[in-house]
């Protein structure tokens, strides 16, 4: 497989082509933003924990029935993916009340949510990426009803087996940002990444913070919370 001109750089991950039709590589970064790159900085070798945290999180997935866009970890910092074109709607899961369903809604953060929490923003930076629902997905045609349906089905679907998997690791999954994608034949499948800087991870016995919330809220020890999610999982997975 061979690595050809970048297309893409976000703040996270750099996206090639490859010499397939159809099949891209990402290339996972250590650079972490916050508050919509109001806050930059650097997350040692957090491009190799995340890309090997989100290989075992899609392969598990893909497992399970869940269609993704992951095919195989090549390297330390790089995944081959399917070529999806983004749907511009993240898809944020809450279990547990956290950061800004906490202060929107006047709740104090680890209260638990008596149903699972799903909201939708529109994928824009200079906007800050706004909540929006499914009659403005509709108006600004961003998904039709139908992927829309398959969306919301499949995230809930996604949080199952996440809490479950996480539930054996003695993590409790807070929340987390998903992002879906069609490929060339039209399908929905789960794109993007699934990592500690996606997701809400707390210890479920200390309620320890094991997330970007360590970075963003400078609490310390980033580096040493990304790999302890690894180090859980690879010891509650076997062959991941
Ligand atoms: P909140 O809305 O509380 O800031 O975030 C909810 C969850 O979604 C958190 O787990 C957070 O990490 C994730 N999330 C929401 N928006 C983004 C985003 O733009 N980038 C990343 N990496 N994660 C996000």
């Amino acid at each position: 497989m061979e690595k050809l001109e970048m297309l893409y750089e976000g703040k996270a991950k750099k996206i090639f082509k490859t010499n397939e039709a159809n099949v891209y590589l990402v290339e996972y970064k250590d650079d972490a933003t916050a508050f919509n790159g109001q806050k930059k900085g650097t997350i040692q070798s957090k491009g190799i924990m995340n890309n090997k945290i989100a290989s075992i999180f899609f392969k598990l997935l893909e497992e399970k029935g869940i269609k993704t866009h992951f095919i195989k970890h090549v390297d330390d910092r790089s995944m081959l993916v399917k070529a999806v074109q983004i749907v511009p709607v993240e898809v944020i899961v809450r279990n547990i009340a956290a950061g800004t369903l906490a202060k929107r809604l006047g709740l104090e953060e680890g209260t638990v949510m008596q149903k699972t929490v799903l909201e939708f923003c529109l994928k824009s930076d200079e906007l800050g990426d706004p909540m929006i629902n499914n009659y403005h997905i509709a108006a600004l045609d961003l998904a039709s009803e139908g992927e829309m349906e398959t969306i919301t089905k499949e995230a809930l679907k996604i949080n199952d087996i996440l809490r479950e998997v996480l539930d054996k690791c003695g993590i409790e999954l807070v929340d987390f940002k998903l992002e879906f994608g069609r490929t060339k034949d039209g399908e929905i499948i789960l794109a993007d990444e699934i990592s500690p800087d996606t997701c809400r991870f707390w210890d479920k016995t200390t309620k320890e913070k094991m997330d970007k919330d360590r970075f963003r809220r400078d609490l310390g020890k980033v580096e040493d919370a990304y790999q302890e999610v690894l180090r859980r999982l690879e010891e509650a997975i076997p062959n991941a």
